[in-house]
């Protein structure tokens, strides 16, 4: 009988994973990504896919038992912090199987200006204080802290525009979707004339090229620690969780 694992997705490393287990394992397993249904347009993902909350620790507990699943791969976005723990909960109360998917942390360049801060207020306050012309790729959910920021002009992106205009004093709006390559970056940054760019401290490849742009067109970067991942197995990078579901699911009966 074929293995049912629930991928808790929403980022690229989730779709690759799905990919490559279908691509390699659809013999001996099915996959179920799970979005949080905030994208309005999700790219296309391999294997089955569903979308919204479950409600809570719970609701997934309870939809584990219902869909049979054998193991969650939580390949959530590593600031992703409440469906994590959520997973972890629902997994033990529910004994199912749970391996946790890390993006690797970035190699900051050797020339760069780098300041790691705890959480967005104080990137806030730090953007307040040294920036004029500031680059956010935070996301939607905490833009509110920069909106009482009289005197800088900020270049937000995101994946798609919001219903509402954002509150913020002086800014431009861009949409685009990750991966992003190192020369467009540099490209943006040099016509918008940033001099700061704020991040969270997300690891992984699809978009580091920003860390290395900002180096290179000598704007500092103001970087949001990532919380440690959560308790239990842990995998690395896409290739390693490829490689751990293999070594679970064992050789074909
Ligand atoms: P969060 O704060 O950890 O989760 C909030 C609630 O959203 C969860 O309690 C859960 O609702 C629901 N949820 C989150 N991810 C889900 C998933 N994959 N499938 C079904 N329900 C999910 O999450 P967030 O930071 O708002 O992120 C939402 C989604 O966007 C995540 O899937 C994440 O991978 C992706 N994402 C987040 C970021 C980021 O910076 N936070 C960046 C890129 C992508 P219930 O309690 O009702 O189950």
């Amino acid at each position: 009988m074929k293995k049912n694992i629930l991928i808790l997705g929403g980022t690229l490393e989730a779709r690759r994973l799905a990919t490559a287990l279908n691509d390699q394992y659809a013999d001996r397993l099915t996959t179920l990504t799970s979005l949080a249904g905030v994208t309005r347009n999700p790219e296309p993902v391999a294997g089955d896919v569903r979308s919204g909350g479950f409600g809570g620790a719970d609701g997934l507990a309870q939809f584990l038992k219902s869909e049979a699943i054998d193991l969650l791969i939580d390949a959530t976005h590593p600031f992703a912090a409440q469906i994590s723990q959520n997973a972890a909960q629902a997994c033990e109360s529910a004994h199912v199987a749970r391996l946790y998917l890390a993006r690797p942390n970035w190699t900051l360049p050797d020339r760069s200006d780098c300041v790691f801060v705890p959480d967005m207020s104080e990137a806030a306050l730090l953007t307040a204080r040294t920036a004029r012309r500031a680059f956010l790729t935070i996301g939607r959910k905490e833009l509110g802290a920069f909106s009482d920021i009289p005197d800088v002009h900020f270049v937000v992106r995101m994946i798609e525009a919001p219903a509402q205009p954002l509150n913020l004093a002086s800014y431009d709006l861009i949409l685009g979707r990750p991966p992003f390559d190192l020369d467009a970056e540099v490209d943006l940054m040099r016509d918008y004339e940033i001099d700061t760019l704020v991040t969270k401290a997300s690891g992984g490849d699809a978009t580091f090229a920003k860390i290395e742009a900002a180096a290179t067109v000598d704007a500092r970067t103001i970087l949001i620690r990532r919380p440690a991942p959560p308790d239990g197995d842990v995998v690395w990078g896409v290739d390693n969780a490829v490689g751990w579901v293999s070594d679970w699911i064992g050789e074909p009966a």
